[in-house]
């Protein structure tokens, strides 16, 4: 068995399309990012880079590139897994968001990250938070998600 976890945060601005796990959000503001930031789905490959020991998104999706700019990180995601031959077993996972409220989101988050990854439902978590008002995230100003991984070696 291997486990690996992951991190990402990302500035929001105006203007800006908030996607999370491949679903797009309404929202005042959005990921502020080279490829579409899509934060929880680059939790998730940092978690899975992290389970085989393969290093981090950043070395394999520079974001100086010119490929990445404003790339779907769900092909990213399917990149990776494929790159990896990677047996992922379960996803969990936390969004923290000031706003908007993402609960009645979660259903669509977890099933698209279902069919990229090739899981069960019942094998991909998604929970969500909010800052309590605290700090940048608490002002609305970034973004942040957690995810740990397990995979068969
Ligand atoms: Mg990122």
């Amino acid at each position: 068995m291997r486990a690996g976890t992951g991190f990402d945060i990302h500035r929001l601005g105006k203007g800006r399309t908030l996607v999370l796990g491949g679903v797009t959000i309404p929202s005042g503001t959005g990921e502020i990012a080279h490829s579409d930031g899509d934060v929880l789905i680059h939790a998730i490959i940092d978690a899975i880079l992290g389970a085989y020991a393969a290093g981090d998104i950043g070395a394999l999706f520079p974001d100086t590139s010119e490929e990445t700019e404003g790339m779907d990180s769900s092909i990213m995601l399917e990149r990776v897994i494929s790159m990896l031959s990677a047996r992922l077993l379960s996803i969990d996972s936390t969004v923290i968001l000031e706003r908007p409220k993402l609960r009645e989101h979660i259903p669509a988050i977890r099933e698209n990250i279902a069919k990229l990854t090739k899981l069960p439902l019942d094998r991909v978590s998604v929970k969500a938070k909010t800052a309590e008002g605290l700090g940048p995230i608490g002002e609305g100003l970034a973004i942040q998600a957690e995810a740990i991984v397990i995979a068969e070696d």
